[in-house]
């Protein structure tokens, strides 16, 4: 385990010296807080309930994960396995948990992945429900899985476990 301090981030940014903008990989990016993407959850949440909230993300969500799983997979010439072991590797990088895969079988629709420290658990001040609060990740297995299988149907993938009533959290393919 490295001491806590500053260290250069584990991902290359690239910076636009005009627009100032963010790039990582040839994707554009923007580094966000913690609690702001926390009290937007909250605040959807608490409009239309954690399942509705849930299946408004989950398109978006898959898609936006085979839509980075096609562009590293293409920019780095990565199998599909590969590219899902890349892509929980670089979550990890960005700061969104610690990602570890105990089953990863894209032909079978098989995926079984245990996340430390998410990102997406409540933080100080929240109110967002206690139970599957990391359902954004359960899409973005789905999509990435569904990269790697080429299937025209994603495998649902579920949190069965998280990390607020445990260690860790724990998603499974159905
Ligand atoms: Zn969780």
């Amino acid at each position: 385990m490295q001491k806590r301090g500053e260290f250069e981030p584990p991902v290359p940014v690239e910076i636009d010296p005009v627009s100032g903008r963010w790039e990582v990989g040839g994707l554009p990016m923007v580094l966000v807080p913690q609690h702001l993407l926390v009290n937007n959850l909250d605040a959807v949440e608490a409009r239309v309930g954690r399942d509705e909230a849930g299946q408004l993300y989950r398109d978006a969500g898959r898609r936006s994960a085979r839509h980075w799983c096609e562009h590293e997979s293409a920019r780095l010439g990565l199998s599909g396995t590969a590219t899902v072991e890349h892509y929980l590797d670089q979550l990890t990088r960005r700061g969104w948990g610690r990602f570890a895969i105990d089953v990863l079988d894209p032909v079978r629709g098989k995926l079984c992945v245990r996340v430390e420290h998410s990102a997406l658990l409540p933080v100080a001040g929240s109110v967002r429900s206690v139970d599957r609060a990391c359902y954004l990740f359960e899409a973005w297995l789905e999509g990435a899985l569904q990269h790697a299988s080429g299937r025209p149907q994603p495998v649902t993938v579920r949190e069965i476990r998280c990390g607020i009533a445990a260690d860790e959290c724990l998603f499974r393919s159905d």
